[in-house]
């Protein structure tokens, strides 16, 4: 159906017989509460340098309870959002580079960049080359395995031709 089939809402609303109030808040809160020590890590000092503490301390986190998406950055005001379900059930080095990644996000709306281009997939959008290149870098540094670090690359809205787009764009193709 055309979601815009009437005109304005006090019609809609009349039509339809209910009310729906628009103005849903946001719960936010601060990130170090949940996530501590980021500021030591050098993967995160890397990206915000001397700023490094001062971003994560005003940094704000949203969650939701969905099980489908893990985490993301809001690109209205660069706030973190994360899956409460993946939060409670993934590996914590997932988690870990999930955060190291999503940081990398955040800069890069700090910096003024447009996060999510219809211009380019997912996998072949220069934002996502680019956390993605810094979270492998990460990875390996902790000890993951080339196997591992494809199997983390390997998300399941991106089919088997975008994850060897993917792992060939962040160095790791073995071809
Ligand atoms: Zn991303």
């Amino acid at each position: 159906m055309n979601r815009e089939t009437y005109p304005n809402d006090s019609e809609a609303s009349r039509l339809l017989g209910v009310r729906i109030n628009r103005d849903a808040k946001t719960v936010l809160f601060p990130f170090t509460d949940y996530f501590i020590g980021f500021d030591k890590v050098e993967a995160v000092r890397s990206i915000f340098g001397d700023k490094t503490r001062e971003v994560l301390q005003n940094l704000k986190v949203e969650f939701f309870s969905s099980k489908f998406g893990y985490m993301g950055v809001s690109d209205v005001d660069g706030h973190l959002m994360v899956s409460s379900y993946h939060l409670s059930k993934s590996d914590f080095r997932v988690l870990y580079l999930d955060i190291i990644h999503e940081l990398y996000h955040v800069k890069q709306f700090m910096d003024g960049r447009e996060l999510f281009s219809t211009e380019f997939e997912y996998v072949d959008s220069p934002i996502e080359i680019e956390a993605y290149s810094h979270t492998v870098k990460e990875a390996q540094r902790i000890g993951m395995s080339k196997e591992e670090i494809i199997e983390y690359l390997k998300v399941e809205w991106i089919d088997d031709d975008s994850h060897k787009r993917l792992i060939k764009s962040v160095g790791l193709a073995t071809t």
